[in-house]
């Protein structure tokens, strides 16, 4: 009978940090407590090179691993059974294991996948595997073994106080525990591709912060809670984070006032991203994060790309900036995404949109009538007017 449930978790990449290894896998297992934080009557522990993860029976089993499944650095997960590491404990529980899986899946195949981790153990893996698998089928008459294309593989790690069997492995992002890699502020808009370059970001083990820029009144109320449930989405992954949120209307009124019409967008880029960049020194991040993928609008191309980065110091990650749009819609739609950034509501970067924006722009005449813009006072008292809001996970 089983008391209760337990995930066998593996890391990828982490595993492959030589020295850090114990602080890639420590982080790990925090991030994983933090997002079990919610169910009561979850243990999660480092044992023999792997990371356990036990939980009441009562718990929905599904749930656990869909928030396992969202810590960046997990490979993959496996629901585990554990036994003695005797043979005849192990015969034992793949006999019962494999009665439950003829029971829910109706299988007819299957093969022992047996792996020994502890070298003491006497039998050899091969042995392990066929004396096991003889036992399933003593065990469980209707079943055959398929070495080929089984309907069930069985994996049994005899480990040295305990074996655990599993059949699958539930696939993990990847990526490396949150933490691990810094803190960027990302620009944050209520389209599809910020949201997924942020969770890029975060993946590879970066610590979010994000700017939103907004255009009220010409922009909604509405719009802006769009965004702000956007951004609780990209929580569910990177945990709880600070959003400032500026108007940038006053700029953009100043813009259309002193500059070509046709540079209206990239002046606005300019200041957002120099607005990014004085938020970030202040809060401790080392770089920016924006959505920008090359050739995709008028703003994107590769001579404004050099005209926007330009207006900066900090380094300014594009995470993707080399995938096509529908390679980013389809990541958009894996993480959860992409149904809320679909909804039609306006953003600041539409409002005063130029007929024909340039798509060339000249960086010496771009600078040119920047400077007819007091650029320093007009940032500043953006920075000044933030509003900070606390994003929780959804
Ligand atoms: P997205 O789907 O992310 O909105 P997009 O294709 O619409 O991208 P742009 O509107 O040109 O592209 O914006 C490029 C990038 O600039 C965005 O990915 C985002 O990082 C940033 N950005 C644009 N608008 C805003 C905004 N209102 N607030 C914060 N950042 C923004
Ligand atoms: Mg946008």
């Amino acid at each position: 009978m089983k008391t209760e449930h337990i995930f066998i978790v593996r890391c990828g990449e982490v595993a492959l940090k030589g020295m850090n290894k114990p602080y890639f896998e420590r982080m790990l297992v925090e991030r994983i407590r933090k997002l079990l934080k919610r169910f009561d009557g979850v243990s999660v522990y480092r044992h023999e090179g792997l990371i356990f993860v036990r939980a009441d029976i009562s718990l929905d089993q599904n749930q656990i691993i869909k928030q396992i499944s969202k810590v960046f650095g997990v490979a993959s997960i496996s629901p585990a059974v554990e036994c003695e590491s005797t043979m005849e404990a192990i015969g034992e529980a793949a006999v019962e294991y494999m009665l439950d899986e003829i029971k829910e899946r109706g299988i007819k195949t299957f093969k022992v996948e047996a792996k020994r981790a502890d070298k003491n153990f006497p039998i050899t893996s091969p042995e392990i595997g066929r004396k096991i698998g003889a036992s399933v089928l003593k065990g469980c008459k209707v079943l055959k073994v398929d070495v080929h294309d089984p309907d069930c593989r069985l994996f049994v790690d005899v480990r040295h106080d305990k074996t655990y069997i599993y059949r699958d492995k539930i696939q993990g992002f990847g990526g490396l525990p949150l933490g691990t890699n810094g803190k960027g502020m990302s620009l944050l808009s209520g389209g599809i591709d910020s949201p997924v370059a942020t969770w890029m970001m975060a993946k590879r083990g970066m610590l979010i912060e994000a700017v939103h820029f907004h255009s009220y009144p010409y922009t909604s109320e509405r719009a802006r809670e769009k965004v702000e449930e956007l951004a609780s989405l990209v929580a569910t992954y990177c945990g709880r984070f600070r959003m400032h949120v500026i108007n940038l209307l006053p700029i953009q009124e100043e813009i259309v006032k002193n500059c070509p019409q046709d540079e209206t967008t990239i002046h606005v880029r300019r200041f957002m991203m120099k607005i990014a960049q004085e938020l970030a020194r202040r809060e401790g991040c080392g770089m920016l994060i924006t959505g920008e993928n090359l050739g995709q609008v008028a703003s994107q191309t590769a001579e404004a790309l050099v005209v926007t980065d330009s207006s900066v110091d900090m380094p300014v990650m594009r995470p993707l900036i080399g995938l096509d749009k529908v390679d980013i819609m389809d990541l958009a739609k894996e993480i959860g995404t992409y149904e809320k950034s679909i909804e039609p509501y306006e953003d600041c970067c539409t409002v005063f949109l130029p007929k024909h924006p340039v798509t060339k722009p000249r960086l010496e005449k771009i600078l040119e009538s920047e400077s007819k813009l007091d650029v320093d006072g007009l940032v500043k008292a953006a920075v000044d007017s933030e509003e900070i809001v606390n994003i929780f996970p959804a």
